[in-house]
């Protein structure tokens, strides 16, 4: 395991939308375990791949409802809305406010192989979403109100 460099906006690379994946062989799991490392190191509550450089629809929350990692994801479906303070690991030291849906099923490849729907609300639908974005090269910034420096 390995703690890989968290790319900073506005690097390009956070601005592009990722590729699906399509075996989830060593690479991706190697990916996954950096991941964790890295966002254990930066003390965050979710990563995007692009976040480390790659672009692959993987992404990693951890909050108190538990961790979720997420390969190719998939929204089915939102509800509710809420609005509240975001901040990223990519724009360090920035808030912002931010409206979501208050809770969405999210479908998504296990490192097992296996699928899985999620039903979160709250702070971690919330980061799902802000994943999930990344994966679409979308900066939670370009939907923000409220921008504030920490
Ligand atoms: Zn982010």
């Amino acid at each position: 395991m390995a703690i890989r460099i968290i790319v900073k906006d506005p690097d390009p690379v956070l601005h592009k939308r990722c590729r699906e994946v399509e075996v989830i062989d060593d690479k991706v799991i190697t990916l996954l375990d950096d991941m964790i490392e890295t966002l254990h190191a930066a003390n965050g509550a979710g990563l995007a791949a692009p976040q480390v450089g790659i672009l692959k629809r993987i992404c990693i929350v951890e909050t108190e409802d538990g961790f979720f990692e997420l390969i190719n994801p998939v929204l089915k479906s939102g509800k509710g809305t809420q609005t509240g303070v975001e901040g990223c690991l990519s724009v360090p030291g920035k808030y912002g406010k931010v409206s979501r849906f208050n809770e969405v099923k999210v479908e998504a490849f296990a490192r097992d192989g296996k699928k899985y729907l999620y039903k979160v609300k709250g702070f971690t639908a919330r980061a799902f979403q802000h994943e999930m974005d990344h994966l679409d090269g979308i900066v939670y910034t370009s939907k923000a109100t409220d921008m504030q420096d920490d």
